[in-house]
């Protein structure tokens, strides 16, 4: 017996031991490599959110400005250099949005990484708008066209084109989230149209600290009263300021709205020597909540600032409200926020 099973052992161990060895030399081996993904960089968090809901995870995603940074006086650090250097592609917003990230780019990219430029695709140098914050004689139109979300919708379809000529393995799913990500854009917009709907005729007029709402203010019918932050970012004059109350308390406007990233003692007094409400707080680069909340998004962004300016204008958010405001396929990007 006890042969018998020494014997046994005997036969058994070296099977073990190869085993055994096989096993630890399978250990070692490096896991399976992960298939490269598209770098792709974007500037503003509302650009990216856009670019986070057509690509899901399918790419790697990193917003270079800061969120919660100003974005018209953003200026890439060296330490920058290295994000831009590793891209296989840049989305920027374009009209002069970021002339010094592009400086960068140009200098610092891969010589076959691409840059794309949305609202340039957007819309025709005939429809830019020049204002006071962005005077023609300056050259460099407003910028602000996310702000309205049929040229959201464009950035969506121009974003799922390039994504797909570049990584055409994952061209499926940009399409798909691309597809439900219009359909939320699409029932955003009619969302705001019943909204506005809501608010006396004559309130629908808006005067604004930072210049960022014409282009949806001509989709939507709205008038622009005037803004107050001149194209140097610097304080009215007090010529400006004095026009600005007249005008606001001949006309009855309800309420002005300044920005979060832009406080303005100035729009405040003009507020309250115009004998009207003074609301802090639109954002047309900041995403509320935090990377991972149903409501950052530009979807969010969105609904958070109509539903404040719609009510503070006398109207009702209601419809605003049924929107469901979550990345279409989840939240994977890198919005470089300091908190
Ligand atoms: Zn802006």
């Amino acid at each position: 017996m006890k042969f018998t099973n020494i014997n046994t052992w005997l036969v058994i161990l070296p099977i073990v031991l190869f085993f055994t060895a096989c096993g630890r030399q399978e250990e070692k081996l490096p896991p399976v490599k992960a298939e490269k993904k598209l770098n792709v960089v974007t500037t503003v968090a509302p650009i990216t959110s856009i670019v986070e809901n057509v690509a899901g995870d399918k790419i790697r995603l990193t917003g270079i400005i800061p969120e919660g940074i100003n974005s018209h006086t953003f200026e890439p650090v060296p330490s920058d250099i290295k994000i831009l250097a590793a891209a296989d592609l840049l989305i920027v917003n374009g009209l002069d949005l970021e002339i010094p990230t592009l400086n960068l780019a140009r200098a610092n990219m891969k010589p076959d990484a691409a840059i794309l430029r949305l609202g340039d695709k957007t819309i025709t140098e005939k429809e830019y708008i020049y204002d006071f914050s962005f005077p023609k004689d300056q050259g460099h139109p407003n910028p602000h066209l996310w702000l309205n979300p049929e040229h959201a919708m464009r950035y969506s379809m121009l974003v799922s084109d390039e994504l797909s000529r570049l990584d055409a393995k994952n061209k499926d799913a940009y399409d798909a989230n691309s597809a439900a990500f219009l359909k939320k854009l699409e029932a955003l917009d009619h969302a705001i149209k019943e909204s506005i709907k809501t608010i006396p005729e004559e309130n629908r007029r808006l005067l604004t600290y930072h210049d960022s709402w014409p282009y949806f203010a001509r989709r939507y019918r709205f008038q622009i009263i005037g803004a107050v932050q001149p194209s140097d970012f610097s304080d009215p004059s007090p010529r400006e300021v004095k026009r600005l109350i007249d005008q606001i308390r001949k006309e009855k406007v309800p309420a002005v709205f300044g920005s979060e990233v832009f406080p303005s003692p100035v729009l405040e007094q003009i507020a309250r020597e115009g004998k009207s409400r003074y609301i802090d707080k639109l954002r047309d680069d900041a995403l509320p909540g935090k990377p991972g909340d149903p409501q950052h998004s530009y979807i969010g962004m969105m609904i958070e600032n109509l539903t404040t300016m719609f009510e503070a204008l006398g109207g009702s958010a209601e419809a605003l409200r049924k929107i469901d405001s979550a990345p279409v396929a989840g939240s994977h990007a890198d919005y470089r926020r300091k908190d």
